[in-house]
């Protein structure tokens, strides 16, 4: 791979069903093994209690993937649901449990809206489940339309409790 017309792009995974470890590690691989993507950084994965999806869904594991790639956008979302069609994920309704997600979330500092493709990942400031591998893995890197860090991003997100406790009485 030509290392100089790669782009560092940013995956956020997420698996709560089956052996979540072990589907996670397959779609790493699965990355690894693809001509044009390099993965350069992988979080710790993080276990989160699901939400917005159906009652009782189980917890998921939560991670964030660096990639180099030189696949266009288009290219890398069609290996993401390939990887996850691989790992036997059945699409049925939005939210509801899974094998594995991908989701790009970074792509260089490009800007990408289309059908398909959204990106930066629309959700991706408000979700701590993405925020905190996302600082673990490359705290400096900036989303292009915010502006702003990740590390940032993610201080944006706390709740601000030293605001509330010093409030007067
Ligand atoms: P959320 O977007 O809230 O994380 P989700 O990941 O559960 O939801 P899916 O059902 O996995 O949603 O994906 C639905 C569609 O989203 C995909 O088929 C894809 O075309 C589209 N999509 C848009 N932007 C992106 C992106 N940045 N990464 C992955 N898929 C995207
Ligand atoms: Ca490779
Ligand atoms: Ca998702
Ligand atoms: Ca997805």
């Amino acid at each position: 791979m030509e290392s100089q017309c790669a782009i560092v792009a940013y995956i956020a995974f997420g698996a709560n069903i089956g052996d979540r470890e072990k589907t996670i590690r397959r779609a790493l691989d699965l990355l690894r093994e693809t001509d044009g993507v390099r993965v350069t950084r992988v979080s710790e994965f993080i276990e989160n209690a699901a939400v917005g999806g159906p009652a009782d869904s189980p917890a998921f594991f939560n991670g964030v993937v660096q990639i180099e790639t030189t696949l266009l956008p288009e290219a890398l979302l069609n290996l993401l649901l390939d990887i996850e069609q691989r790992l036997g994920r059945i699409r049925r309704e939005k939210w509801e449990p899974r094998s594995i997600d991908l989701d790009v979330i970074l792509y260089g500092d490009e800007v990408v809206n289309t059908d398909r493709l959204t990106i930066p990942h629309p959700l991706m400031q408000e979700r701590r489940f993405v925020l905190e591998p996302l600082v673990e893995i490359a705290p400096e890197v900036i989303h292009p339309v915010l502006k702003i860090s990740a590390a940032k991003m993610l201080e944006q997100l706390r709740p601000r409790l030293a605001v509330s406790q010093n409030k007067p009485d």
